[in-house]
């Protein structure tokens, strides 16, 4: 009998969720006896016009990581959910725009301007050459994806089955998940999230917190935590109360604040909501300006509540005329 089909792909990733399929170890091993891998850029030399030739519909599962900021991420975005039976957004960039939805914070001209005009070089560039999606040589024309101004998830490009959390998705997940696909097993109802809980991080967490009353946060390199009280409680802002748990609080438990990586829990749309709103309730003050002045002293609000989501939130992106 055929074996099914698997497709990985990388759209705007730092590669990190293609070494997390790898950190599975031997049972990589058990992924190419039980699947025929048939599209996975990163590891092997695969074309696009290979996958093109497919016959929609004949890759049974494509797992795809990054999010989709160029021409080039939205087109194999299309051109894998036409050829696959179920198209799994595959780590917080797929999920949610992850790191690279920060860009949401500025424009693409203002990134342009700073890289290719504003930064030092070592190359005179007259004033900055950007990117051009065209460029005529004697050799012929060269063409390179287009940038886009806006990050954006996957599912905001094409329909989407399932999600796997994480930045990266911790192996066990991926592992758990590919075991389910393999056991032939019903599958949750599309849209479902998979290998993650339906529960926050707090809910994993070993240390102890008791909501503690705060006037004064820190950030983690300020104070010594103690390792087994909850860092909110100590004044170090963790994102556990606003994420979805499934990864077993690793980072709590090496002595580092949750970052969020895991998005949002269920029914909690937009993190950093959820994020101020489990703060408004242990701010040491009723008046409004000491209150102002506590939270002031988060720096970089918009990098700690939305570190992975601001693509997929409902701020979405900064306008900016
Ligand atoms: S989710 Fe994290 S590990 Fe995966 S591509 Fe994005 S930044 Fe890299
Ligand atoms: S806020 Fe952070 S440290 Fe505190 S219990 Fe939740 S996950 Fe653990
Ligand atoms: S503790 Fe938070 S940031 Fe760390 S892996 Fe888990 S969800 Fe991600």
């Amino acid at each position: 009998m055929a074996k099914p089909k698997l497709a990985l792909y990388w759209a705007a990733s730092c590669g990190g969720c293609e070494i997390a399929v790898l950190d599975i170890h031997e049972k990589i091993l058990d992924v190419d006896r039980a699947f025929d891998i048939v599209f996975w850029p990163a590891a092997m030399d695969f074309k696009y016009d290979s996958v093109r030739a497919m016959e929609d519909g004949s890759i049974d599962l494509c797992l795809f990581n990054g999010s989709i900021r160029n021409s080039e991420n939205a087109e194999l975005a299309r051109l894998m959910r036409r050829k696959s039976k179920t198209l799994v957004a595959f780590g917080s960039c797929a999920l949610e725009g992850g790191i690279p939805g920060l860009a949401n914070l500025t424009t693409r001209n203002d990134i342009w301007g700073y890289v290719y005009k504003d930064s030092p070089s070592t190359v005179s560039t007259d004033g900055g050459v950007y990117p051009q999606a065209h460029s005529t040589m004697p050799e012929g024309t060269i063409e390179i994806p287009e940038m886009w101004d806006t990050v954006k998830s996957l599912d905001q490009v094409v329909d989407v089955d399932y999600y796997i959390p994480g930045c990266p998705p911790q192996p066990e997940q991926i592992w758990a998940v590919i075991e389910l696909i393999l056991s032939g097993k019903p599958l949750p109802g599309a849209g479902a999230v998979l290998g993650a809980g339906d529960k926050t991080c707090c809910e994993e967490c070993p240390r102890e917190r008791k909501e503690r009353k705060l006037k004064q946060f820190y950030r983690p390199f300020e104070i010594e935590p103690d390792p087994n009280t909850c860092l909110l409680d100590q004044g170090i802002v963790c994102m556990g109360p606003a994420t979805r748990n499934g990864c077993g609080a690793l980072c709590t438990r090496a002595n580092v604040p949750c970052r969020g990586c895991y998005g949002p829990p269920p029914n909690a749309p937009d993190q950093g909501a959820k994020m101020l709103s489990a703060l408004g309730s242990i701010i040491d003050s009723h008046d409004p300006q000491e209150i102002e002045s506590i939270l002031d002293q988060i720096v970089d609000p918009m990098g700690t509540f939305y570190r992975f989501s601001l693509a997929h939130s409902i701020l979405r992106r900064v306008q900016k005329s």
